[in-house]
């Protein structure tokens, strides 16, 4: 086969084979194609786009592309999740020991966030000994043992997604349906999920910037999980506002402590709610779990009774982590400035928004720009109010978490935009906008 032939049919917009594709993901893969070439293909797919069967031979030849992570000898079906990534995203640190606590095995391998805030590995970190990097025979040995595991990348799952994001990412075809769809299924696919929950954001904290282009999205992953042999369930999630009240690691940690104890912020707990139950039902295929009534008392029964605590704390211990923290959250890294802005008017809120939130906590030091950036553990902010809320003038709004007092203006600068408050009644935002299931 030859490359330029397979550019010169995409670039025309044919539809590739399944043997043309495999040919051309393996020679990117292992090297064998010029950067040109790649980039030439990856803008051909960018502008004439995908049918649904290239989009799965895509998807398939990235997910074989390096190493598969086979966990039959210890489940007969694997569940996993995936977010698209948020603004006080915190959901793995609740759902995985929540679901675990009810007997569904949780064997995750977690990425580091690039961008405004860490990703769950850097949360995780925020606990002082805790052990993201074990090794494939650790990873295997404490789901065996506990059920529930999350760390980082041991294995070299989907490298050809690794090779074409990082293409993607200077040639402007990262915003591409087929693309991103690829990408995040076929991750999920090399790690071995039979049963695979979607948590598609959508808003101003998102990828999607509007529920069109969210629902594309989704229903091109769903499509791609029923073609491969997977169950999905793929949800349709708000972004416009943050996720809870804590952005920012060790804050976020202490908040999916809060909510492990039955308590938590009201939409946070009902988030987790909501993607352990659809966890739950994945699990249970139509056996067990399928009565959302009595899948929600269980999960709130786990809560309030510390069942979820319990295998939180179990997988903190088994990987090294220091309990202590975790028993008492006033122990994690703590910020050395505390200050909070307050409503001048009273009225309703109009607007939290997510992207400029994000913005604050990143100039406060909790995300990073370079892979090689350090994180500030302590930094961040908590949100104390939502769209719709009625607020009197003199109450908090948001409280900043800092250890540079030259810091601060930057991020007061992002939170006064992000906040609005006026006379004007506006809705509480959902916390869903739709659903959509492969089955
Ligand atoms: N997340 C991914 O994993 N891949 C994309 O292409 C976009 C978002």
């Amino acid at each position: 086969m030859h490359a330029v032939e397979i550019i010169e049919k995409k670039r025309d917009g044919l539809v590739l084979t399944d043997e043309e594709i495999t040919w051309f993901i393996d020679a990117a893969t292992h090297g064998d194609l010029p950067d040109y070439q790649l980039a030439a293909w990856l803008m051909a797919v960018y502008l004439k786009g995908m049918s649904r069967e290239e989009t799965v031979s895509l998807t398939l030849a990235m997910a074989t592309s390096g190493d598969l992570l086979d966990l039959s000898d210890l489940t007969d079906y694997a569940v996993d999740k995936h977010s698209s990534g948020g603004v006080g995203d915190k959901t793995t640190l609740v759902v995985l020991p929540l679901v675990a606590s009810c007997g569904v095995l949780c064997a995750k391998m977690s990425g580091r966030g690039l961008g405004m805030s860490g990703g769950t590995l850097d949360k995780l970190e925020a606990i002082a000994g805790y052990n993201v990097n074990l090794s494939g025979d650790e990873f295997r040995r404490l789901a065996r043992e506990n059920g529930l595991v999350l760390a980082g990348q041991s294995m070299q799952l989907a490298p050809a997604d690794g090779k074409l994001y990082a293409m993607r990412d200077v040639t402007g075809t990262v915003p591409s349906l087929p693309l991103i769809a690829s990408s995040i299924m076929s991750k999920k696919i090399a790690a071995g999920a039979n049963g695979i929950v979607l948590d598609v954001k959508v808003g101003s904290g998102a990828f999607m910037k509007n529920l069109e282009s969210a629902q594309a999205l989704a229903q091109t992953m769903v499509d791609i999980g029923h073609d491969a042999g997977r169950n999905v369930i793929a949800a349709i999630s708000d972004m416009n506002q943050p996720l809870g009240e804590a952005v920012g690691n060790a804050l976020e940690v202490a908040e999916a402590i809060e909510t492990l104890h039955g308590g938590g912020p009201d939409d946070f707990r009902a988030h987790c709610l909501q993607i352990a139950a659809y966890m739950l039902r994945l699990a249970g295929r139509g056996e067990r779990w399928a009565d959302p009534a009595e899948v929600e008392a269980l999960l709130v029964g786990q809560l309030e009774g510390g069942a979820a605590f319990g295998k939180f704390r179990q997988m903190v211990a088994a990987q090294g982590g220091d309990v202590r923290l975790v028993d008492d959250p006033s122990l994690l890294p703590q910020a050395e400035i505390v200050e909070t802005i307050t409503a001048e008017t009273g009225g309703c809120v109009q607007r939290v928004a997510a992207h400029d939130v994000a913005h604050a906590a990143f100039e406060l030091g909790a995300g990073r720009e370079k892979k090689t950036d350090d994180i500030d553990l302590a930094v961040g902010v908590k949100i104390h109010v939502k769209v719709g809320d009625a607020v009197e003038a003199g109450a908090p709004l948001v409280t900043i978490y800092a250890n540079d007092e030259a810091k601060i203006p930057a991020a007061r600068a992002y939170l006064n935009h992000a906040l609005r408050v006026s006379d004007q009644q506006v809705e509480p935002l959902p916390l869903f906008y739709d659903v959509l299931y492969s089955d």
